[in-house]
């Protein structure tokens, strides 16, 4: 109320209230998104009838036709031509690898079970992937960054050999933040770099040295996401070019690893973060075989617009990805992963913001493209197949604003956003939180690399600016305790587990705010009132 006082005075005093006020009607954001289509939205998607929405399966079919049929029903137009779809063709490898290995050396030897000690996969679209006493050679972090003179894998000639590398990047516990970028995550601490570096040193095998804290999220998460099949773009290469078994291993088999071959594991992985830290060679060896069975297939991408005026050919781009992880491993007697959070609730946002804008009559400069995009849990594939294949020229694509995963623990005080400082995207975000009374904080944990882990870093990777952000840090009610309580209670016993589900007792509060915030920006943007630019120093600019 002062605030509004103390901004009528200054319009009163400069003269400008007649005119202001009527461009501010006209620009005024009208429409309110809804919180009982938001839960009916997500409980559906989150039913056990959606299977678990898998790419490939029923749970595909059920879950595409349901987002058309309701597009349709809301007025949207079609988003690729006369289309509701984007064809996305993926290849998906079922991998079963050896149920135990054995690692030996000279005179003593270990085994390792799947799932409890290491998982191992193939991204080679081949039947039968082998390693033959493999030996294996610790490579501290897996990187190479000329940027921060760091090279760990300086002279070595790593054919047919298996590295062994640990989470995350060295900058991490440095306390030195312009060492990587501290504790922030760079793109080097993703598994994802990992892999791509492993295969580009020639090396054989990968096992990332799983660690809770660096990567971010438990072992089941490594274990339930890796030992179902995995998802990939189609590659002309068949994936010729990948190393031959990648997989991760838990910190207790590092350590037992380690003790077999002579070494410490902690002593090692103090030394690798250390400039100048040198490979080591592990005295031990492991052979493990894998049988791939490769389905070709075409998963589908979502996609409907509300058109902008005649001529301009600007548009924004709403990303939520559809896709969880089916039918899998049961856990506590249960093997339908719902994704009711993951990400029901950023699809729901999505659906409830397209039809709130029609019904409220909006007739937006810019188009406005609502993606619900495929196989993100695969690794950002919908996204990125899009970014591959644009509908719409990523020039004239203004911003991208992604949900994904909303906290259902009641009305937040903050809005945390992933990936601050690259855009102005941190100014819009933090007008708009102030008009919920509410404020910015950037990401909490940035050591966990959220920025690289939704379909937004697709856009940012080809020049678009791209919104991320979510009530979290803070709990109007209960502070900031309860909500760091909260979301890891969830992480830990529900993120990527068959128990994400949709239940009534979920307070919506927060995630009502949050899509109420992305109407709002989006509603500007998409008046051309605001247009989201790169600030130069961050490295997307380019
Ligand atoms: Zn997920």
């Amino acid at each position: 109320m002062v605030v509004f006082r103390n901004f009528l005075y200054f319009l009163i005093v400069f003269g400008v209230f007649s005119s202001c006020q009527q461009k501010n009607s006209e620009m005024e954001v009208q429409g309110e998104v809804r919180e009982d289509s938001l839960r009916s939205y997500t409980k559906t998607l989150a039913d056990d009838q959606f299977l678990g929405r898998m790419p490939f399966t029923e749970g595909e079919t059920i879950t595409v036709n349901y987002l058309v049929d309701r597009m349709k029903a809301f007025g949207l137009e079609p988003g690729n031509g006369d289309s509701y779809i984007q064809r996305v063709p993926l290849v998906d490898i079922k991998g079963s690898p050896d149920p135990m290995v054995k690692i030996e050396c000279k005179n003593d030897q270990l085994d390792w079970t799947l799932g409890e000690d290491f998982v191992a996969y193939s991204e080679q679209e081949v039947e039968e992937i082998a390693l033959e006493d493999s030996e294996f050679i610790f490579c501290g972090y897996g990187v190479v960054a000329p940027e921060y003179d760091w090279n760990d894998f300086e002279g070595l000639d790593l054919s047919g050999k298996t590295i062994v590398v640990v989470v995350n990047d060295p900058g991490l516990y440095s306390g030195d933040s312009t060492f990587f970028k501290g504790p922030s995550m760079t793109y080097y601490g993703r598994w994802t770099y990992k892999y791509e570096e492993a295969a580009r040193q020639g090396a054989a095998g990968v096992l990332i040295v799983h660690d809770t804290e660096m990567a971010g999220y438990p072992w089941t998460v490594v274990r339930n996401s890796w030992t179902s099949s995995q998802q990939g773009l189609q590659k002309s290469n068949k994936g010729a070019d990948k190393a031959k078994v990648q997989g991760w291993i838990t910190t207790s088999a590092a350590e037992s690893l380690f003790t077999l071959a002579g070494q410490d594991f902690q002593t090692l992985k103090e030394q690798a973060r250390q400039p100048g830290f040198e490979a080591v060679p592990l005295d031990a060896r492991w052979s493990i075989s894998i049988r791939n069975q490769m389905t070709y297939n075409e998963s589908q991408n979502v996609i409907a617009r509300i058109p902008g005026e005649e001529g301009n050919q600007e548009n924004l781009i709403f990303t939520a990805h559809w896709d969880h992880f089916g039918i899998a491993t049961p856990v506590n007697g249960d093997s339908i992963y719902n994704g009711a959070v993951d990400n029901a609730t950023g699809v729901a946002a999505l659906m409830e913001i397209g039809r709130t804008y029609v019904a409220t009559g909006f007739k937006p400069k810019r188009s406005i493209i609502f993606l619900f995009v495929t196989a993100e849990e695969q690794g950002l594939l919908g996204s990125a197949y899009y970014a591959e294949h644009p509908l719409y020229p990523p020039s004239s694509t203004v911003a991208n604003l992604n949900l994904d995963a909303l906290d259902a623990i009641g009305a937040m005080s903050d809005v945390t956003m992933i990936g601050y400082g690259h855009s102005t995207f941190d100014e819009i975000l933090q007008e708009e939180a102030k008009r919920q009374d509410r404020y910015i904080v950037p990401d909490q944990d940035p050591e966990k690399g959220y920025f690289f882990r939704s379909d937004h870093f697709n856009f940012a990777k080809i020049g678009i600016p791209a919104l991320y952000a979510k009530g979290s840090y803070e709990s109007r009610e209960h502070g900031v305790q309860y909500a760091e309580q909260k979301s890891n209670e969830y992480t830990n016993n529900h993120y990527h587990q068959p128990s994400d589900e949709y239940h009534d007792s979920m307070n919506f509060d927060g995630i009502v705010e949050d899509v109420q915030l992305y109407y709002n920006i989006g509603w500007r943007i998409a008046t051309g009132e605001l247009t989201p630019e790169w600030k130069p120093e961050s490295e997307f600019s380019r």
